[in-house]
């Protein structure tokens, strides 16, 4: 045995699936994975730089694991260490900081004879393939994130992520395909696929292909259960593929789009390429093809320049859609991205205040739209729950429900009658 190994994950699914592959070629190799409080012989921090709390995080992780064991080997990894390896090599203990395309070999990294503290991270921009490792195990044991693409070519002006991620570039449709089976035939109830841009998903392929031919061969190839989508752009959600969805009852009926304002000067600022009436549009167009489909938002506020009256612009447009839940976030201003040169910089007060207002409006629209299904049957995915005897599911349409189980039942499909909302969430009985 090679030692003890534990991997912290922030951020996106994407992140998450990249840790489960790293974890599985380390247990391959030998060494023995155990929870991170153990205090692990080596610690694997895969990072995110979405905002700057993520950086915060990352950087307390790091210190935390030398206190739990001063002997520790720290390697960080992710787009933290891609966009600003200089600030994590040093930090005590971080022997070894590598980018997000050489977690591709990362275990070759780390064993070879190189100096401590040393960095290697390539020019990610410059990458074309997207090279993703084959999984057979993921940590969650009721569903497993399927990555299809990584990296952006779309350059919003707060976002750091194509500096971290580089350009858009898709996984081969046969080994997303040859992917999902594999982790249909280990259980998996359902499968998210996931990226950082998976609307663009082919375009970059010599092949050619897109996200509908995809999910179309998915679904005609494997026998999964149940398929959800990752974040789409506003502007990738065209009406075949809401068709598709509504024909199938594979294909979970949840949106989760990236608003992120609902002022269209600001919007413009942001350079994001619709407006709110054309993203009204669409929203309108999924709920006329699948009325009951679960819609979620993410949205910024505090972006710089905005205007209270842009932002009640924001307020008023959600307050008008009919969606499930919002995503909220302060903007977080990240080093290098046109936006944080931009002037009229928010205070943080201001923009918190702001989020403060749109989460207690997301609040009320969670519970209108979770109320519906009030007496209704739906079908549920077991995932564990806080208390013993008491377990948690999600429907297709992304709704949480409460339910009287046992740990045993994880990652079961079953039918449950939705019987209350009990202020945070809906309870209900499975159905024998
Ligand atoms: S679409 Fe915009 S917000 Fe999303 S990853 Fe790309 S640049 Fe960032």
């Amino acid at each position: 045995m090679k030692g003890t190994v534990a991997i912290t994950t922030l951020g996106c699914k994407t992140n998450r699936f990249e840790s489960a592959a790293m974890e599985e070629q380390l247990l391959g190799a030998g060494y023995e994975v155990v929870p991170f409080d153990q205090g692990a012989q080596l610690v694997i921090v895969n990072s995110c730089t979405v905002t700057s709390a993520t950086d915060a995080q990352t950087r307390k992780i790091i210190r935390r694991a030398r206190r739990l064991n001063p002997q520790t080997r720290i390697v960080v990894t992710g787009c933290y260490a891609q966009v600003d390896p200089e600030a994590l090599v040093s930090i005590p203990g971080v022997s070894l900081v590598l980018g997000n395309e050489e977690k591709r070999d990362f275990l070759a990294r780390l064993e070879s004879e190189g100096a401590e503290g040393r960095i290697e991270v390539s020019d990610i921009r410059s990458e074309s393939l997207a090279a993703v490792p084959e999984l057979s195990r993921f940590e969650d044991r009721s569903r497993a994130f399927v990555q299809i693409q990584n990296g952006c070519d779309a350059f919003c002006s707060y976002c750091i992520i194509p500096y971290a991620r580089g350009r858009s570039r898709s996984v081969p449709l046969e080994q997303v395909v040859e992917q999902v089976a594999r982790l249909s035939l280990q259980g998996f109830a359902e499968l998210v696929l996931t990226g950082i841009h998976i609307g663009g998903y082919g375009a970059d392929l010599e092949e050619g292909s897109s996200l509908l031919e995809l999910i179309r061969a998915i679904l005609d190839r494997t026998d999964i259960h149940r398929l959800r989508l990752g974040s789409l752009e506003p502007t990738e959600i065209p009406d075949e593929l809401i068709e598709l969805v509504a024909a199938s009852s594979r294909l979970c009926p949840h949106f989760h789009i990236p608003l992120q304002s609902g002022s269209d000067s600001v919007l413009q600022r942001m350079n994001r390429h619709y407006d709110s009436a054309f993203f009204r549009g669409r929203v309108e167009r999924i709920l006329e093809l699948i009325p009951d489909a679960a819609i979620g938002l993410d949205v910024i506020t505090g972006f710089p320049g905005e205007t209270d009256d842009e932002f009640e612009q924001t307020r008023s447009f959600l307050d008008t859609l009919a969606l499930s839940y919002l995503h909220v976030f302060p903007y977080s201003r990240r080093a290098g991205t046109p936006a944080a040169s931009l002037p009229g910089q928010v205070g943080g007060a201001l923009s918190k205040g702001r989020a403060s207002v749109l989460r207690a409006l997301s609040d009320q629209k969670q519970e209108l739209y979770a109320r519906r299904f009030i007496a209704e049957r739906l079908e549920i995915i077991i995932e564990g729950g806080e208390r013993t005897g008491i377990g948690r599911g999600i429907t297709p349409n992304y709704l949480s429900v409460s339910i009287p189980a046992d740990l045993s039942m994880v990652g079961e499909a079953r039918q449950v009658d939705i019987q209350h909302w009990n202020g945070t969430t809906l309870e209900g009985v499975l159905v024998n």
